[in-house]
């Protein structure tokens, strides 16, 4: 079980594993094999029945990625996890495992564009509804909650707007309506726990911060073991009525000897065994090194962030930066109430001279690399208006948050004095 009083610092090396029970090798070993010996029959029917833990098939368990899950589950102060291919596939799963056609969420209009058009559109054509709601009102949540609303989904520090999410007031709304809060919590791990705050279920893209040196693609979803499924039996009907597909398990009775794990548990057991898309060890073997390092990291990206926003701030070429120490009013009492080891390592800012300034900014960066991602340990820069965001109409880039001289950075680990350097030397061509 995850060991939750310690500091993420040290939860992050020791949870979950101390040597492997095979050899006594302290760093955790890659199993990379598809599939377990049983012991006998008796062993394979109580792990096909649930009545018995243990390894069968690497689509749906394996002790590197296990590894993996105890230790996110107990960074993020859940009780477990799942690993998974991608975090597209972690946003599928977590909606996917308690929506079905004709079942209706409600999703923050502030997410990652990949996020959108899976609600937007994927989920769409299999019958389940998004509704968006505009999170700077969290009663937006409740009036768009029905009889048929299954959760609700929002990104604790969504770019390019860096509005921190109101989490609290939400999971809130949520609890009252029996509704579960899930958090996009890839921006901001260590520096943000959703679910101390109320949430129900927390996932990451770990091919970013989780990551943390841009080598693999994966995903992780965090049961915080914290929502009354069986409460609100009328609106999971997937996790308290039998389930066909596993010889007619309800999933609220069959988990409870395991604890309070009925919707990770039933996530992987069934979607992600008829899904398939699992993480292999080896990336999780990868994220596990990623992980190890990530509070320090963590600490260096946001000391840095904050430094390149005050610098930026000054800037004559530059007419707004956007990040969270420079908001007012709401924003910033939200910003203040959940990121509370840290603002985050995004950093947005406007130059006066518009898309071209914009082209001609990211063309002149010598050390940021000009990529669409985040996260990683280097630092990173991309145009939207030019890259991202290009097939949008100049109204709807609006909407989204991106101006014509919007340019977006992931400020790294390297010196500070380095980085301003190249930024400053990019806005003289601009
Ligand atoms: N969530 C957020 C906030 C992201 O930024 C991304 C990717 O950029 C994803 C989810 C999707 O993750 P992946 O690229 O690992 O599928």
């Amino acid at each position: 079980m995850p060991t939750n009083s310690k500091h993420p610092e040290t939860v992050v090396l020791h949870s979950g594993y101390r040597s492997d029970p095979a050899t006594n090798a302290v760093a955790v070993p890659i199993y990379q094999t598809t599939s377990y010996q049983f012991r006998d029959t008796q062993h394979a029917a109580n792990l096909f029945g649930l009545a018995e833990l243990g390894n069968i098939y690497t689509r749906i368990m394996n002790p590197t990625n296990d590894v993996l899950e105890q230790r996110v589950a107990a960074l993020e102060g859940g009780v477990a996890a799942l690993a998974l291919g991608s975090g597209q596939a972690a946003s599928l799963f977590a909606v996917q495992n308690i929506c079905h056609a004709g079942d209706n969420f409600v999703a923050s209009t502030d997410l990652y564009g990949g996020t959108w058009n899976l609600f937007a559109n994927t989920l769409k054509t299999m019958g389940i509804e998004c509704r968006f709601v505009d999170p700077a009102d969290p009663e937006n949540f409740r009036r768009a909650t029905d009889a048929r609303t299954r959760c609700y989904y929002a990104e604790t520090l969504p770019n390019p707007k860096l509005t921190v999410f109101p989490i609290g007031e939400v999971a809130k709304i949520g609890r009252e309506l029996g509704v579960p809060l899930i958090m996009d919590n890839t921006a901001s791990p260590v520096i943000c726990r959703p679910l101390d705050h109320g949430a129900a279920i927390v996932m990451h893209s770990t091919t970013k911060y989780i990551g943390g040196h841009g080598t693999s693609i994966g995903g992780i979803l965090v049961d915080g073991g914290n929502f009354d499924w069986e409460k609100h039996k009328d609106r999971f009907p997937m996790l308290n009525t039998p389930d066909p597909s596993y010889h007619g398990a309800v999933w609220t009775q069959a988990t409870k000897p395991m604890g309070p794990v009925a919707y990770i548990i039933k996530a992987r057991v069934t979607l992600l065994r008829d899904v398939g898309a699992p993480m292999s060890p080896f990336n999780a073997f990868m994220f596990i090194q990623g992980l190890e390092t990530l509070p320090l990291r963590m600490r260096v990206h946001c000391d840095n962030a904050d430094k390149v926003a005050q610098h930026l701030s000054k800037h004559a070429k530059i007419t707004k930066v956007i990040h969270p120490t420079l908001m007012k009013g709401e924003a910033k009492k939200r910003a203040e109430t959940y990121l509370s080891r840290g603002m985050g390592a995004l950093v947005g800012f406007e130059l006066k001279g518009g898309a071209d300034a914009g082209r001609k900014f990211i063309d002149n960066l010598k050390m940021f690399y000009h990529v669409a991602n985040i996260g990683d340990a280097r630092s990173l820069a991309i145009h939207p208006a030019s890259t991202t965001h290009s097939q949008l109409t100049p109204e709807e880039q609006a909407q989204t948050g991106v101006t014509p001289g919007y340019v977006r950075l992931s400020i790294g680990i390297e010196h500070i004095e380095d980085i301003v350097a190249d930024l400053d030397k990019a806005l003289a061509a601009a």
